[in-house]
């Protein structure tokens, strides 16, 4: 990386990455290129900027325990910073910061870092440093617009997941705990809601929200009066909130989050960057209810007929699905990883059947909890019976009397006259 000093600045004049593009680089990815530019560590460099600004820390700082580029006042700080040592200016838009009041917090945060292998390789490849792009850090964004993939959160090298970014040393792009270079990691194709929800949140993050001065709540207003006829009720009831949300956003400072304003924008077609910026003037909401607007995307891995597989990282998915807490079978494995069974049984024999067995293992225990509910039922219908003075009962009166799952069971009149020959004899 060569960057010349600014003799202006304290820092390098770094320049951010796609500022103003819905492929923005997250402050994070900034500070740490920035870091890395001079050749200190994240964790130095953090230290270094609250001392140079005499900010107290009572403990050690842990850098990548805070995330830079969220919507929270201290990111809003770190930006301010970061533009004074470096002379480069608005670097808040680098965060989430712009949008604390018009975003609630609330699913915003996703549960693991993620990225798009794709992204990270083509910027290796034009021979830039690779980033981190700021939609990767809003939780409902699942997919590349650009790539037409899903993000992914694992390593392909070493599996870890929150590798990206938490840790004292960090280069974009790489795994900060094997040192593997992350765009090498195979992801599926994006659904159309994926790439849908990517092209909005993207074309939001090009521009500052404009209706922050005036306030969400005559915008809100709008929103209901040409979706609902102005009736919050209906509004509600429409399009899956519940009335005491509406009038918390309406009456109590309430702020939608970021699925709300999506699924207005998807209901009322109209872009949330337009929301944002308050053009709602000549908006019509479409009369009709309004499928997803988007055709089936093109899988950029389509068409590659004989594509390479890479079985190690194969193998290892396999091992994950065997720890996940619901059993996979290899039938579901196979449609997740796009590979034949008889592949997966040839190439990865022992994950295959270890699959398998865990989740026929899982079928039986299934059958004997809904065998124990049923007999249990039917234990009860007899007992209430017998209670009330009656002799007996038929199999067929029993079944009238269970719920319809214990109904459903295979073989259940042969259930019910076993435990009713037990209770009654
Ligand atoms: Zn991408
Ligand atoms: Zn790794």
């Amino acid at each position: 990386m060569h960057t010349m000093p600014n003799p202006r600045s304290t820092l390098h004049a770094l320049a951010p990455m796609g500022a103003g593009t819905p492929e923005v680089e997250s402050l994070t990815s900034y500070f740490c290129r920035l870091a890395h530019s001079h050749g200190m560590t994240a964790q130095k460099l953090a230290d270094w900027v609250l001392q140079r600004f005499n900010h107290e820390v009572c403990e050690k700082y842990g850098w990548h325990q805070r995330n830079l580029s969220s919507m929270s006042p201290e990111s809003e700080q770190w930006a301010a910073w970061l533009s004074e040592l470096t002379g480069v200016g608005e670097l808040d838009r680098h965060t989430l910061a712009p949008w604390r009041t018009v975003l609630g917090k609330s699913g915003l945060a996703p549960k693991s870092d993620r990225w798009c292998p794709c992204c990270l390789a083509e910027d290796k490849a034009k021979g830039t440093d690779p980033y981190l792009r700021l939609s990767w850090d809003l939780a409902p964004v699942t997919a590349c617009l650009r790539h037409k993939v899903e993000l992914t959160s694992t390593c392909p090298h070493c599996q870890r997941s929150n590798v990206r970014n938490r840790s004292s040393i960090v280069v974009p792009g790489y795994c900060t705990s094997c040192g593997g270079f992350l765009g090498d990691a195979e992801t599926g194709p994006a659904s159309p809601e994926g790439l849908w929800m990517a092209r909005q949140v993207g074309q939001m993050l090009q521009a500052r929200p404009k209706i922050a001065d005036t306030g969400l709540v005559p915008l809100l207003e709008t929103i209901i009066e040409r979706m609902a006829d102005g009736r919050p009720s209906t509004f509600a009831s429409r399009y899956g909130f519940s009335k005491s949300g509406i009038s918390h956003w309406l009456n109590k400072g309430g702020i939608p989050t970021l699925s709300a304003w999506l699924t207005i924008a998807l209901h009322g077609a109209i872009g949330l960057d337009q929301l944002f910026a308050g053009e709602v003037s000549d908006w019509v909401p479409p009369l009709e209810p309004v499928q997803m607007p988007i055709a089936l995307p093109e899988s950029p891995r389509a068409g590659i007929q004989s594509r390479a597989l890479d079985w190690d990282a194969i193998r290892a998915q396999l091992r994950e699905m065997l720890r996940a807490p619901q059993p996979v079978s290899v039938h579901e494995a196979s449609e997740r990883l796009g590979v034949d069974r008889k592949n997966l049984y040839l190439r990865a024999n022992l994950e295959a059947r270890a699959l398998a067995e865990r989740y026929q293992r899982h079928r039986a225990a299934l059958g004997e909890q809904r065998q124990a509910r049923l007999r249990t039922q039917i234990g009860q219908v007899l007992d209430e019976r017998l209670a009330a003075g009656y002799a007996g009962m038929s199999a067929r009166d029993i079944w009238n009397r269970i719920d319809t799952e214990a109904q459903s069971v295979s073989g259940i009149f042969r259930h019910i006259s076993a435990v009713r020959d037990e209770r009654l004899s």
